[in-house]
Parts: structure tokens; sequence; C-alpha cells
């Protein structure tokens, strides 16, 4: 109480001049005070009841008041006010019984000297017990607070031995506090926690700070449970940590729920395959991907055709089991990175990473995917006891995901304007969303198919092209693949040769080339003027890392007699760099049969003489573009010359192809280009028109 406030002093007197006296001493004393005088039961009570009092002035001696009875009063109402006894006179005795009764101090009448202090030292006892009683009922409250609490809290010292734990965590652990005081917080650590969490602890509270994390812990029983921990250090006055406090609760069945919420939010609950919400984050993953990694990924989105009808027969029973089934046999034809949700009733879609660089490759891929998958689901599907056998047609749409940055939701989007335009299309079959790929690989699918008809029904063709030496002298021909697919315009074989590389088809196709060009050479031999002619042919990659390919070529030599030395084989670059030492071994072998080999295309590739050195060409082609180039461009000339010598300086013969004009001509000459083959001599022609006496010697 400041020092200047009155006090508010209640004073029990039935002699008004008493009180005055009272209050005079007071006021010699310089103790300032308000002073109420009452001298009844009822005044008494009323006064208590309205206003706040500093300390009571009892005059024990009133009428009709029975000091029992006034203290009791007091007391009831007021516990902590202090009570003063005033009075004329009293007993030692007196004085004893009314101590007892909860009065605080007395002072005769005749001596009020001491009143001022007395009073004093009573209020500030009081306010003095009411702080401690307050501080004590706080801690009461804290102590309670900390017993009840429901999540765990755990004090430890700085080893750390557990010092106290309250009752909420004897309830989670299963442990007695006689069990668990003194022990290390581990005991509960049967080491699912990871270490690291540990270590993250120690450091951060090590630094005085405060740590937040879960632990896994395990009951008394072995059963375990997650939660989540605040862990801070406890300072004492002079900021030295003296104990740890834990506070944690259990989180287990939160964290089940957010599975299951998880799961209920990201996967269908039929056939447990992610839901379309999680099929767009991993499409948007696709798409990133494609962007990084400068590869192709497809979404395919797919509807099971009169999938009402099979729910309206069979039941939904039955509907549920096909359901499954289409699940399984989508995962199981597809690729563990890939993604197969369920993205509706009867609708799902399949995510694919990883496809090829290249955009009509990738197309490809994607094409023969559609077409495994959509044939797999062709099969019936074997559902139910009963072991029903239903049958459904499926319509599909396919986007690729390109390297351009697109939003998941817009490829889902266009796989299924595509599946759309299937359905459009008369149902159980596919559709690209990008109309040029449609065309693409609709193209591919005809010339596949062609192809395949073409070397059944022998439309396939070599065309001749010569080759003559610096002098004009025929030296040969080039054999040339033609598809002559009647009543249409011809393919170019730069259009489906690689074509047939992707399908194999190749190595039909190579062995059909072979077994020409042998039969060809085998009829030059029967001739004179085509006695001393050389034949080369063309052999991609695929086939000539066939295995059996060296085997093949032997096979042709003898079945058609020929002199291997009429023979050549032109290799392009991508051949060679595939697998140098296969290449090497491969090359030698062919050499010992003897056998040609012409590095074709030289100029347009890799273009790097250095392999040449260690492989067993003999005859280097400069490719048609550096010719045409030559003229026109000085370093296209100078390019020429310079591989020409570095070809002869390596012992190889060097033709030049395409050559078209004179001025070329003459330059390769100056140059000293060995052989030419060009349009300015001759273009290819059908095997039956090539006639060595047509040919005029351009040259000269
Ligand atoms: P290549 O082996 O470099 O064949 C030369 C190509 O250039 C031929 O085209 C030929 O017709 C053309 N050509 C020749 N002289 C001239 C000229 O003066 N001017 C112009 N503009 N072009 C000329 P073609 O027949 O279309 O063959 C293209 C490519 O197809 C060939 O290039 C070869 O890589 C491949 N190819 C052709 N036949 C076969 C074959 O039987 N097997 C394999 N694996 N590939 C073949
Ligand atoms: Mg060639
Ligand atoms: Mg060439």
């Amino acid at each position: 109480m400041a020092a200047d406030t009155p006090l508010r002093l209640l004073v029990l007197e039935d002699t008004e001049a008493d009180a005055l006296l009272i209050q005079r001493r007071l006021e010699q004393s310089g103790l300032k005070a308000r002073i109420r005088r009452v001298d009844r039961t009822e005044q008494l009570a009323a006064a208590l009841a309205d206003e706040q009092w500093d300390a009571v002035l009892y005059d024990y001696t009133l009428p009709g008041m029975h000091f029992e009875d006034t203290i009791g009063l007091i007391r009831k109402q007021r516990p902590e006010l202090p009570i003063v006894l005033v009075s004329g006179t009293v007993s030692e005795e007196m004085a004893v019984t009314l101590l007892q009764h909860g009065l605080n101090d007395f002072v005769l009448k005749d001596n009020l000297l001491r009143l001022p202090s007395v009073i004093r030292r009573a209020v500030n006892s009081a306010a003095e017990r009411c702080r401690r009683k307050r501080a004590e009922d706080q801690l009461r409250k804290l102590a309670m607070v900390v017993e009840q609490s429901p999540t765990s809290i755990v004090i430890t010292d700085t080893r750390p031995a557990i010092e106290y734990v309250n009752q909420a965590f004897l309830d989670q652990t299963g442990y007695s506090a006689a069990e668990v005081l003194g022990q290390n917080p581990s005991i509960l650590n049967q080491g699912k926690t990871p270490p690291a969490t540990y270590r993250n602890l120690w450091a951060t509270i090590c630094r005085g700070e405060v740590w937040n994390g879960e632990f896994c812990n395990t009951r008394k029983d072995g059963s375990v449970y997650l939660e989540t921990a605040t862990v801070a250090p406890i300072r004492a006055d002079d900021g030295r940590v003296t104990h740890y406090v834990a506070v944690k609760s259990d989180v287990t069945q939160l964290r089940d729920s957010e599975s299951r919420i998880h799961q209920l939010a990201n996967f269908d609950e039929l056939t447990g395959l992610p839901n379309r919400s999680l099929l767009l984050d991993r499409l948007q993953q696709a798409s990133r991907s494609a962007r990084q990694t400068g590869r192709h990924g497809m979404v395919l989105a797919l509807d099971l055709d009169g999938f009402k009808f099979i729910n309206d027969t069979h039941g939904y029973d039955i509907g549920n089991r096909v359901l499954e089934s289409v699940a399984e046999r989508l995962r199981e034809n597809l690729s563990d990175d890939s993604t197969v949700a369920r993205i509706g009733g009867n609708r799902f879609a399949v995510v694919v990473e990883n496809l090829s660089r290249r955009r009509n490759r990738a197309a490809t891929q994607a094409h023969d995917l559609a077409e495994l998958i959509h044939e797999e689901l062709q099969l019936p599907h074997c559902v139910g006891e009963t072991e029903t056998l239903v049958r459904h047609s499926t319509t599909m749409g396919l986007c690729l995901v390109l390297h351009d940055h697109e939003n998941a939701e817009r490829l889902l989007n266009k796989a299924e304007i595509a599946l759309q335009r299937a359905r459009d299309a008369g149902r159980n079959s596919w559709c690209f969303f990008n109309g040029e790929m449609q065309a693409l690989v609709e193209a591919r699918g005809r010339i596949e198919n062609g192809l395949h008809q073409a070397l059944e029904q022998n439309h396939l063709a070599l065309a001749y092209q010569s080759q003559f030496d610096a002098s004009g002298r025929l030296i040969g021909a080039e054999g040339l693949i033609r598809w002559n697919r009647p009543g249409e315009d011809p393919i170019p074989p730069g259009q489906f040769i690689p074509l047939a590389e992707e399908t194999g088809l190749i190595l039909p196709i190579g062995q059909w080339v072979l077994d020409t060009a042998c039969r060809q050479l085998q009829s030059w031999a029967q001739h004179p003027r085509t006695r001393g002619l050389h034949l080369s042919i063309n052999v991609s990659a695929r086939q000539f890392h066939e295995p059996r390919f060296v085997d093949q070529l032997l096979e042709a030599l003898e079945r058609y007699e020929i002199q291997p030395g009429r023979l050549s084989l032109e290799l392009t670059e991508s051949v060679v760099l595939n697998d140098l030492h296969q290449t090497q071994q491969r090359m030698l072998a062919i050499r010992d049969l003897g056998v040609g080999l012409a590095l074709d295309d030289f100029g347009t590739g890799f273009s790097s003489l250095s392999y040449l050195k260690n492989l067993p060409f003999h005859t280097l082609k400069i490719d048609r573009s550096f010719v045409s180039d030559m003229i026109a461009t000085t370093s296209s000339a100078a390019i020429v010359r310079a591989t020409i010598s570095m070809g002869h300086a390596l012992g190889l013969t060097v033709i030049a192809e395409g050559v078209e004009t004179r001025a070329e001509l003459d330059l390769l000459k100056d140059f000293g280009c060995n052989a030419f083959q060009g349009f300015l001599f001759a273009r290819p022609v059908p095997g039956d028109q090539w006639q060595p006496e047509d040919q005029t010697i351009a040259t000269s």
C-alpha cells in the first residue's frame, strides 16, 4: 500500500469520544487514516460487506456483542483482515483467549502511543501473509496443472536423469514413477527414433535453445507410439542450465489418420491405384523431368468401352472385379517407374517417362505402348467366384509430354480430348492429341505393313548407280534399294530404311539386298564386259551388328560363287561409332573374307579421320553435301582437298558421290580424287535396265 494513501480503519467502539481520541492519536503520529465507527453487529456486517478495510480496531467490551461472535463474523467475511484490540482494560487471561480466537495484537487505551506502530505492523504483516498465500496458491495450482496435464511432462537434471514425471507420462508409458525416476529418458527409445534426431536434440539444447521434434518411443509393454516433443533447458538465476523439461504429446492416432487421409485423398479405394489428383502430381513431375533430361514422356487416358453394359448384365460386383483386373494388367505391363491411375468410373490413365529424346521416336514408342496395352486389355477377364469371362474393348487417347513446360492439368486434358476423338472415330482404337503425330504414327503403321508385304510380294528392287575412275572408265556401281508400290508413289529409302531399322525389318531387307547384289555379281561374272566390275551395297548399323552378319555374308559369297573382292560394303559413321571394338573385330573378319569396306557419307557425321586409322576401310566416300558446296564455298573445297590427301596418306581410295557438274568433277580431279559417282554420269537405274554399253565416258 502506498505510504500516503490513508488507511481505512473500522473501529468497533461504543464510545464516540474514544473513537475521536484514537483518531487524534493517529493524526498526531502522522498516520493518515479514515475511520468509521460502528457499535452494533448489523452495522459491522454491513461495513465488512460493503467496503474494503485495512484493519479493525476492536473494543471487545461492547454491550450486546460477544467477542467470539464478533471475531468469528470478521474472520468469516475477511479472513486476512488484521484485528487490533483497543481496550481500557484486559486481563492477561483474556488477552490470550482473544489471541487464540484470531486477534492480531492489542493496545490499552491508556497507552495509545503504541497504537500507530501496532496498526502499521499488523497491516504490513497481513499484506505479507496475503502475498505469501497468493504465491502458495499459485504454486499449488502450477503443481496441479503439471501433474494433471494431459501431455507428458518430464524434468531431468543435466546428466540427464529423470527427476520428475507427471501422471500423463506414467499413463502413456505404462511405467511407475519408481521405475523411471533416476533413469535416463532413453529407456523409452528402442532404436525406432533415428539417431540423427537425438544428435540434433542434443546439439540444440546444448546451445541453450528449445528443440522441437518427434520421437518414436516404446512403452513398457513393448508397443510403439509416436510423440511430438518440445525439450527446453531450464536455467537457475545465475544463468546456468540445471534441468531440462520435455513436454510431449502422443500423435500416433493423428499420424494414422493423416496417412489414412492421405490414402483417401490420393488413391482409389477399389483398385488401390493413384487417383486423378495423385496422377496430376506425377504428371507434373514427368513434365519437369522431361524438361531436365530432354526425354519425352507420355500420358495416356483410357476408357473401358461398354462398362455400363458389364455392370447391367453381370452386376456391380463383377464390374468391380473387372476394374481390378484392368488395374492389374496395366500395372503388370508397365515399368515400375510408370504411374497407372484410375481417374474416373471406367477411366484409367498412365504416365510414362524417359521415352526418346527424338520426337518421332518418342511418338513411335508411345504408339507401341498403346498398342501393347490395347492388346492386353483385349484378352477376356476371368473374374468372380463363378469365373465369369468378361470382355470389353478399349478406347485410348495419347499425348506426348514435351520439353516445353506444360501444366499437368492441360496435358491430361489433351489426352482426354484425344480419347474423345478416338471414340468419335468409332471406339476400340486410340488417337494422338497432336494431329501431326497421329499422321506420323499412322504413316509409319502403313509403311511398316507395306514393307512386310513388299518383302513377301517381291516389290523391292535394287537400282544401280555407276561409278567411274579418273580416266572415265566404268569401274562398278552402288546398289540402292527401291520400293516399288504398285499404283503408288515410291517411298525414298531415306524414309523407310530408318523405320525398318527401328522395327527390325532391316534384317530380312538387308539379307534380301545382299542376295540380290550377289546374284547381280554372279550374272556380271558371266560377261567379259562386266566381269571386272565392283558392286557396293549399303549396310545399316543394326544389320552390321547382328551376330550372324559375317556368316550370312560368307554364305552369300559361297552360294553365288562370288569373288569377294568384287563386293564392297558401305558403312556410315553411325555403324562405326556404336562399339568401336566390336566394329573393328567384325571389319577385320570381313576384310579377311576379301570383301571391301567403304566409309559412306564422310563429312556428315563425327567426321574423324582418327578412327579411320584403326579400322580396315578400303574406300572413303566424300558426302554429296561437300561436293555440291565445293564450288561456292572455298572452305568446303579446302575440306575436300584435305580429306582426299589424308585418305591417300592412309592408303584409301577416295570416291566422291553426288557429282552433278563438270566444275565439280574438274576440281575433284585436281584434288586427286580417285573415283566418281553422281548424276553427271548416271542416275540409279533398275537392274534390268542397267547396261555397261550405255555408259558414256563423260570425263576428260
Ligand atoms: P547413300 O548410300 O549415300 O546413297 C547415295 C544417295 O545419293 C542415293 O539416294 C542416290 O540416289 C543419291 N545420289 C547419287 N548421285 C546423286 C547426285 O548426283 N545428286 C543427288 N542429288 N543425289 C544423288 P537414295 O537412293 O535415295 O538413297 C539414300 C540413302 O538410303 C543411301 O545413301 C543409303 O544410306 C540408304 N540406302 C539406300 N539403299 C540402301 C540399302 O539397300 N540398304 C541400306 N541399309 N541403306 C540403303
Ligand atoms: Mg551408299
Ligand atoms: Mg552416301
